[in-house]
């Protein structure tokens, strides 16, 4: 594989855990597994072993070299691609805000890492890149190198995590990652005027997946499909998606180590203690417990839905609830949510920033939780939800849609303020007058398997298949 970040190495968002969790349940399965990553600067070599000095990575008319370190975790080998020049420094694709300019160049240097990782280090019979950052790699690999006998019969999947972001780059790009101008073609790498890699990925990749089987769908219909749609339409015989696994060993109420009491579905005493001591923390009133919490965890980015809050917000306001509510990003949704906790600080607790303690302790307090994603790839917070007991009211989307039915959660479509309103108050009824009901959802929610061993074998039958 090959990816611009795996946890515990690196992470900005979901590809990371996805890195960190499925080439060790490949590897559980019995599959040889290697990871190829970038050496950021925040990556340590404690316990690696340089295994190549000066790998020559020619990118178009620039002349690199990087020392490629090893080292293996729960049964994997990960290689890692030090070449100060473009990877040690503050931030993994950005620093201040503001992307690198050599973004392109950088990852073409991971991708020709990547294939010299294969030809020196690690044959593969499948090799498997994520997202743009390595979606340059199956063009290399059919642009240069298809006839070298060392990658014959090697296949390639092209996983794509999110379709927001494409790497898109002017069209003079293309010498400098050492690619023909003839390239430059509408059913190639040409969008727009521009480049994308991601296109790129999606092209030349022998499989193309994404990361649940609603989202594989929506991406081929303009809606969702970022202007690829056409594009994706014309592979669909080779698309599929495969929804990405939750790691149970962090998240599950029964050993989670960050909450402050316990439970299971088969005693939830627990979650009450849990609820208590969120509403101390987020400094809302503990005096009726009976109320219920609505928690959401999140990027605040327009992705998210939070542009469906607003215009509701008087409803919100005046119902007898509490949101307990965690996120950063853009600063309209920052702006809004802290609105709405200076107008009612008794019923809006809202922290902003990154905390990955308090993630768990929405999780394990909060009674139900909010995901009006516009959409949704796979998503993660609301199967850790499902596990908690903490019942998910989401847009029926990707992986929401996939992950969420009628006896576990609350779904709701289209795509509008009312119709999520309608959900939050089904959701409410349910909680206030049938609890039983919400028992059994609840419980039925907690024991759904959701675990990667079931997304490995999914990647394995996919391996098998192209490997012939
Ligand atoms: P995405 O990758 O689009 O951000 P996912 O639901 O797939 O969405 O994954 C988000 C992950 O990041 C989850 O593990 C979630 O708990 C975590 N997360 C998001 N925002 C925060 C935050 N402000 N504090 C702590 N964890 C967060």
């Amino acid at each position: 594989m090959v990816a611009s970040e795996a946890t515990p190495f690196s992470k900005t968002g979901g590809l990371a855990d996805v890195l960190g969790a499925l080439p060790p349940a490949l590897a559980a399965r019995g599959e040889e597994v290697a990871v190829v990553l970038p050496r950021y600067r925040m990556v340590p070599l404690d316990g690696a072993r340089c295994v190549r000095e000066n790998m020559p990575l020619w990118i178009g008319p620039g002349r690199y070299t990087a020392d490629i370190y090893s080292l293996e975790r729960k049964g994997v080998t990960y290689y890692l691609v030090d070449a100060p020049e473009f990877f040690d420094r503050d931030g993994l694709y950005s620093s201040g805000g503001a992307d690198y300019w050599d973004n392109f160049t950088r990852f073409a240097a991971l991708c020709h890492a990547g294939l010299g990782v294969a030809r020196h280090l690690f044959r593969p019979n499948i090799i498997h890149c994520h997202d743009w950052q390595a979606a340059l790699l199956p063009v290399y690999l059919k642009q240069y190198f298809a006839n070298d006998p060392t990658f014959t019969g090697v296949k390639t999947v092209f996983t794509i995590h999110n379709m927001g972001y494409q790497g898109i780059f002017g069209k003079d790009r293309l010498w400098w990652l050492g690619l023909p101008e003839w390239l430059f073609r509408e059913d190639l790498l040409e969008f727009y005027g521009n480049i994308n890699l991601l296109k790129g990925g999606i092209v030349y990749a022998d499989y193309v997946t994404t990361v649940s089987p609603t989202y594989a769908r929506e991406i081929q219909t303009p809606g969702h499909g970022f202007g690829l749609d056409g594009l994706l339409r014309a592979r669909t015989a080779h698309l599929r998606g495969i929804l990405n696994g939750v790691d149970y060993h962090d998240w599950s109420p029964e050993r989670d180590h960050y909450i402050t009491a316990n439970y299971s579905a088969s005693d939830l005493r627990g979650k009450e203690q849990c609820k208590m001591e969120l509403l101390g923390i987020m400094g809302l009133p503990t005096d009726r417990p009976e109320v219920p919490v609505i928690g959401i965890v999140s990027r605040l980015a327009a992705q998210k839905g939070f542009d469906l809050i607003a215009p509701v917000a008087y409803d919100l306001v005046n119902w007898d609830i509490k949101m307990a509510i965690l996120g950063s990003g853009e600063q309209q949704y920052e702006r809004l949510f802290r609105a709405l906790a200076d107008a009612r600080p008794d019923k809006f607790g809202v922290y902003i920033g990154f905390n990955n303690r308090l993630a768990h302790k929405i999780e394990a307090g909060a009674d139900m939780f909010l995901m009006p994603s516009y959409y949704e790839p796979c998503g993660l917070n609301q199967m850790y939800s499902l596990r908690y007991g903490t019942l998910p009211i989401a847009h029926a989307t990707g992986g929401l849609d996939d992950t969420i039915d009628g006896s576990t959660g609350f779904k709701f479509r289209p795509y509008s303020s009312d119709a999520m309103l309608g959900a939050l108050r089904e959701a409410l009824t349910v909680y206030a007058v049938d609890r039983d009901r919400w028992r059994k959802m609840q419980v039925e929610a907690m024991r759904r398997d959701f675990s990667w061993a079931v997304s490995a074998a999914a990647y394995s039958d996919l391996y098998h298949m192209l490997a012939g």
